[in-house]
């Protein structure tokens, strides 16, 4: 369901060096024995990409390492309900899924490390991770570290996030069912967030900053063509407010000044994401927004044996389960790329 503002705690925090070296061993690169740093395949990220990579990488009996970075579990402890995963007709708390996710990793045999890559070195083999206090080998590396939604930084959004405030209308547009909702941001994305709301809510009010939007003509003609979508342009959110839940929004006029108050039931923040790709320091291609750019239908990005798997390259879908797909399909390559590697000796 909704953003529940920064909980990541709700998932088992090991320290660093925690169960490292706690993979299967059996691959054709075992690392130093009782523990070192060498890995065949390291992953960087631990949400439903990294988790679902590091699962099939161990079952591969791959010496994996999984470094989670700031948020063991990703963009998913930051939820409450998740509906639309498959398996749980009923629900499931999206923090539970993500330590689910997380011991089954373990319980595979991946050693699942607390830290954060600070940079990499791609350049030459065997692959360089290095994060605050550890340089790791990698023969193959999985990139898996999701996209950061944009915030708009104002007061009240931090503190209703999960209670009203939602970046993801696919993920909590069920559940307001009859409300007024508004959506900020003039972009596809924003045009799309609101059409597919409509579906729930009794009104949906685009609130953009611009006198224009930046969609595309043909989501902007479907959004004004629909009866329940109304525009505000050249008007910013100054404040959201509420108690518990979010009950209003402080619009204000660019053009004039003029703040008016709209009584919505939640707000969808929709003006895009920063996929978290600076630590790679330029070495993997991306497009224009950062996004890992990938070879068709692949999960292989420009060099080879870096994989990419979930958010960090996905600017369409965006889903706990997409993200969880191309991390199997990143890990069944890499395992490939190890295997034709070693028989071509090298
Ligand atoms: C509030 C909210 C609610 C959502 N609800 C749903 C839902 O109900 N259903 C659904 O399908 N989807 C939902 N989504 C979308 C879903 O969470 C994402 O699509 C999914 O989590 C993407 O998975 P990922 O593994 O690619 O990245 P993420 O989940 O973002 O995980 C990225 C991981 O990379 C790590 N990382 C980042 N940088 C580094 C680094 N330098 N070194 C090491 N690690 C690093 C992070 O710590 C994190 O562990 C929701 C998203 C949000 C924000």
């Amino acid at each position: 369901m909704m953003a529940g503002g920064a909980s990541s705690g709700a998932v088992l925090v090991e320290r660093r060096g925690g169960d490292p070296a706690g993979g299967p061993g059996g691959g054709e690169r075992p690392g130093p024995a009782g523990g070192g740093t060498a890995y065949e395949v390291v992953i960087i990220g631990a949400g439903p990409a990294g988790y679902t990579a590091g699962v099939y990488c161990s079952r591969a009996r791959r010496r994996t390492l999984i470094l989670s970075g700031l948020l063991p579990g990703g963009q998913l402890v930051n939820t409450t309900e998740v509906e639309n995963y498959p398996g749980f007709p009923k629900a499931v708390m999206g923090p539970d899924l993500m330590a689910d996710m997380r011991e089954q990793a373990k319980n595979s045999g991946a050693s699942i490390v607390d830290e954060e890559a600070v940079n990499v070195d791609l350049r030459r083999r065997p692959f360089k991770v290095l994060t605050a206090s550890e340089e790791y080998e990698a023969d193959a590396v999985i990139i898996a570290t999701g996209a950061s939604p944009r915030k708009l930084g104002l007061d009240g959004e931090e503190a209703l996030a999960g209670k009203g405030v939602s970046y993801c209308a696919t993920c909590d547009g069920p559940f307001f069912r009859g409300a007024e909702l508004a959506v900020v941001g003039g972009g596809d994305s924003a045009m799309e967030e609101a059409t597919f709301l409509t579906k729930f809510a009794s009104a949906v009010h685009v609130v953009h900053r611009r006198d224009e939007l930046r969609a595309s003509r043909v989501m902007q003609e479907r959004a004004r063509g629909n009866a329940k979508i109304r525009m505000h342009m050249s008007c910013e959110v100054k404040e959201i407010r509420g108690g518990g839940r979010v009950e209003s929004v402080t619009l204000r006029s660019s053009r004039t000044g003029e703040e008016s108050e709209l009584r919505v039931g939640g707000v969808f923040v929709a003006i895009g994401h920063d996929p978290n790709t600076a630590m790679l320091g330029g070495q993997v291609e991306t497009d224009g927004d950062g996004y890992v750019a990938l070879r068709n239908g692949t999960a292989m990005t420009s060099v080879e044996g870096v994989f990419a798997a979930g958010d960090v390259h996905d600017r369409h879908y965006k889903q706990a389960v997409t993200a969880a797909g191309y991390g199997c399909m990143a890990a069944l390559e890499a395992d490939r790329h190890l295997t034709e590697r070693r028989q071509k000796g090298a």
